[in-house]
């Protein structure tokens, strides 16, 4: 994943180290030698993440970091303190003003690389967040996404796999305050526990006794149920190579005892964050995709479904040699019950006639409102017999029981007209349609209330 890096710093030796290795990764790198400068640069869109150094003339990297947080046009931008490493109070001033990690220098090129990358996932969501809202604003429409970036604090639960019990207590102590936080002990309990709970995040030390913590890792980015949660691992400074192969096994961050606390809560926040932002957008995604195929009305699939799925069940039908029938179904008279009775009584026939149809098809079948009070249900691996049975057990269904209207009040007589057509081996979705088209047709001309089949 590439990204594009602001690297702010007055001194440009620091500035031409941090590029090269970033270059050296590739990522795209903008420079600026002052705040003013970086936040002209935030502002104007052209980078994904900024790594501001602290100590500056003018304005420092703290206030630059406040700046940038304060204005609604550049407050998603991550931002990455670069702290000395004799300054320890530097980072937590840099959590005060909004930064989203730290860096110390001299800076670690595993460090470096580790967390430029664990926070262009984190813009790539963001992004996708701000694109969708802006979307909902341009149409006149409410953010349904909003509340996620406007939660104050993300709480997670959190599985701690740790077998020292002074570190692993410590590790719980600095996350308690957030979140909740369980610890395990042994990796084959911490894996089962991993699969089966609901966690958010798991923070796994590379320093277990008898077992290999990045095999642990591993295990957890391939299991289906803990595939997407992000992994914090707990190394040594010494552990430069095993961070890096867990970094590219897909673990999102680490951090290096001895533990700085506002470090590991900070880390902690940015994974949940991403999280957080990917589930919702996951979320949302399937909502708008169900709500593009499904009719609000009856809950039946609506015709942009139907007219896909047809195609390839046809298809699938046609190459193993099946058969495929289709049947189309019109209310008789409709336009009366809504010209008698009002457009709700209309609608309340509707959704019972769709539940009606939905009850009396078998499993394998799709039933779709077509639009209107028209319906269409695709069967496979029907023949026009067990179409026709099927057809006039509707038909009989829908005239056999009067329809509440008026919430139950009264209730009125409705019929159907249905035609059906079996594909025979022909490929072909629109020539399927004409057919039960025309069979619906001759049952409405010979006088409504029948099923006919298309001769072929
Ligand atoms: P036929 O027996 O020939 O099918 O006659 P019909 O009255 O059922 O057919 P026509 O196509 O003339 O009228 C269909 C009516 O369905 C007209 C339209 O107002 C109504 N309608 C379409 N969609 C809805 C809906 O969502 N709710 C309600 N209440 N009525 C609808
Ligand atoms: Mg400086
Ligand atoms: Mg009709």
């Amino acid at each position: 994943m590439t990204a594009r890096v602001l690297v702010v710093d007055d001194v440009p030796a620091n500035i031409k180290l941090l590029e090269t290795r970033l270059n050296a990764e590739y990522f795209d790198v903008i420079t600026a030698t002052n705040g003013p400068e970086a936040i002209a640069i935030c502002e104007r869109g052209l980078c994904d993440i900024a790594l501001l150094d602290v100590m500056m003339p003018g304005m420092d990297g703290f206030e630059v970091c406040a700046r940038l947080k304060a204005d609604i046009r550049t407050a998603h931008i991550p931002v990455v303190m670069v702290t000395a490493l004799d300054q320890p109070a530097d980072r937590v001033r840099g959590l005060e003003a909004g930064a989203d990690d730290f860096l110390t220098k001299p800076v670690n090129e595993v460090a470096l690389i580790a967390r430029v990358r664990s926070l262009s996932r984190l813009k790539v969501v963001l992004d996708e967040l701000r694109a969708r809202a802006a979307t909902s604003a341009s149409l006149g429409l409410a953010d349904p996404l909003a509340h996620v970036l406007n939660e104050p604090k993300i709480k997670g639960k959190i599985l701690l796999v740790d077998d020292r019990d002074s570190s692993g207590q410590r590790i719980v102590q600095a996350l308690s305050g957030e979140h909740g936080v369980e610890r395990e002990t042994s990796p084959q309990n911490a894996l089962f526990r991993g699969a089966e709970g609901d966690f958010d995040m798991f923070v796994v030390s590379l320093g277990l006794k008898d077992y290999d913590g990045l095999r642990l890792c591993s295990q957890f980015r391939s299991l289906e149920r803990t595939r997407q949660l992000p992994i914090l691992m707990v190394a040594e400074i010494e552990d430069d190579k095993k961070v890096l192969r867990g970094l590219e096994l897909g673990v999102n961050d680490y951090i290096t005892r001895p533990i700085d606390r506002n470090e590991l809560v900070a880390r902690v926040r940015t994974q949940l964050r991403r999280k957080r932002y990917a589930d919702a957008l996951r979320e949302s995604m399937q909502a708008s995709i169900e709500m593009a195929l499904v009719d609000p009305l009856t809950g039946l699939n609506n015709r942009r479904y139907l007219e896909t799925h047809l195609a390839s069940m046809l298809q699938n039908v046609t190459s193993r040699g099946g058969a495929l029938s289709l049947m189309v179904l019109d209310i008789d008279f409709f336009k009366a019950v809504n010209d008698t009775y009002g457009h709700d009584a209309g609608d309340e026939v509707l959704r019972n006639f769709a539940g009606r149809i939905k009850h009396m098809v078998r499993q394998a079948d799709l039933a779709c409102r077509f639009g209107g009070e028209e319906f269409v249900v695709i069967m496979p691996d029907a023949t026009t017999a067990v179409a026709a049975s099927i057809a006039e057990r509707v038909r009989a269904a829908v005239e056999d029981e009067l329809f509440q209207i008026d919430g139950g009040k009264s209730a009125i007589p409705v019929t159907v007209s249905i035609g059906i057509a079996e594909s025979m081996g022909v490929n072909d979705p629109n020539l399927l349609f004409k057919r039960a088209d025309r069979a619906l047709y001759r049952s409405k001309s010979g006088g409504r209330n029948r099923v006919t089949a298309d001769a072929a």
